[in-house]
């Protein structure tokens, strides 16, 4: 792992968290040379100093990212405020980050569901487009819209919404069509037909939104995704359903049938979507890289890398039950007690998990230069 004390870098100036111009780049890159990134959901700053030792470990651009209930968690449990919880990571990110230069980290906010709009990223997206206005960098690089849950032309409504001011705040947008189905922060969605999005969605999320002219957004179309870890047969992905999607909108752009005329460039090699992969763990190697060749260049993974971190913190509890614990009036031992002896061996198995998720969306060894 290459630590470099604040050294200034390429057009970066030393910050280790991508400028808006860095993250179109990064996302530029992945998409043209079939390479998705991690992106881990972290909730405390244990978790966010193990995904950049992996990133850095791994030499891979990367995003990290607070969820709903992370954003509130990162604010202290009583003060439960996701705003200043989000504010709070990305300033803290930002600070640490700096030390690893050689490579590029995006912040976002993932699942931001309709209740929550106001109370999270709408007052996000407006303070951000304040600090741009300023002269100065947003502070997350993309927020995700969730209108799974609402009908598609609500969904589109609030994205278009979004779209603009996400252009004022020099932000990425992230939607999603159709439902992941599962639980994540105790929200269940079934795991029904509305887990497969259609290529006519897709049509419909290109003619409402365009293609990237009128701003930068990111697609999570769902092909039989779901949050958390299920066992072997529950899940039935259908990454092809992406290329169908990809396809299908390409073709009607190049028959002028979505209103704006696109060139075979602006339909990058006919794949028009960035696309997202949300629940990514505990997916197999085969349906990653079919995902990624469809134009996966985002995954989300949040399950498999809490497992990490907590597997490992079991391991020392039981291992050193006697020390952690006063046991028969004994005094346990301080060395196994203090926070960091855990934590230091649960942030490397997180780290570690991270490097190999670099690995198989091929992001490792790519950090832009
Ligand atoms: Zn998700």
């Amino acid at each position: 792992m290459k630590v470099v004390n604040g050294e200034a870098r390429g057009n970066n100036g030393g910050m280790t968290i991508a400028t808006p111009e860095r993250y179109r780049e990064m996302l530029e890159s992945a998409r043209h040379n079939g390479y998705a990134y991690p992106a881990i959901n972290v909730t405390s700053t244990q978790t966010l100093n193990a995904a950049l030792q992996g990133f850095a470990e791994a030499e891979s651009d990367g995003i990290i990212q607070v969820s709903v209930g992370g954003a509130s968690y990162f604010s202290g449990q009583r003060v439960d405020d996701r705003v200043t919880g989000s504010l709070a990571f990305a300033a803290f990110a930002r600070e640490v980050a700096e030390k690893y230069p050689n490579i590029s980290i995006a912040l976002h906010t993932d699942h931001c569901a309709k209740p929550y709009l106001d109370g999270w990223v709408r007052p996000l997206l407006a303070r951000e487009a304040d600090e741009v206005a300023h002269g100065r960098e947003p502070m997350f690089q993309s927020h995700m819209w969730d209108g799974s849950t609402v009908p598609l032309k609500e969904n589109l409504d609030v994205a278009e919404e979004l779209l603009d001011l996400s252009a004022k705040a020099h932000t990425v947008l992230e939607i999603e069509i159709g439902a992941v189905g599962g639980e994540e922060d105790g929200h269940r969605a079934d795991i029904d037909e509305k887990l497969y999005s259609t290529p006519a969605d897709g049509i419909e999320v290109a003619r409402r939104l365009g293609l990237g002219e009128r701003g930068a957004y990111m697609a999570a179309f769902t092909f039989g995704n779901v949050h958390g870890a299920y066992k072997p047969g529950v899940v039935k992905l259908r990454p092809e359903l992406l290329g169908e999607i990809q396809r299908e909108v390409a073709s009607a752009a190049k028959a002028g049938k979505l209103g704006s005329r696109y060139t075979d460039v602006d339909l990058h090699d006919n794949k028009p979507f960035m696309l997202v992969f949300h629940g990514g763990s505990g997916s197999s190697k085969g349906d990653i890289t079919a995902a990624v060749h469809y134009g996966v260049i985002k995954m989300n993974i949040d399950t498999d890398t809490q497992y990490a971190f907590t597997r490992a913190v079991a391991g020392h509890m039981f291992e050193h039950y006697d020390s952690v614990l006063k046991v028969d009036g004994e005094v346990g031992e301080k060395r196994y007690y203090d926070p960091r002896s855990w934590g230091r061996t649960a942030e490397d198995a997180m780290a570690k998990r991270v490097v190999e998720a670099c690995v198989e969306l091929g992001s490792a060894g790519k950090a832009l230069k």
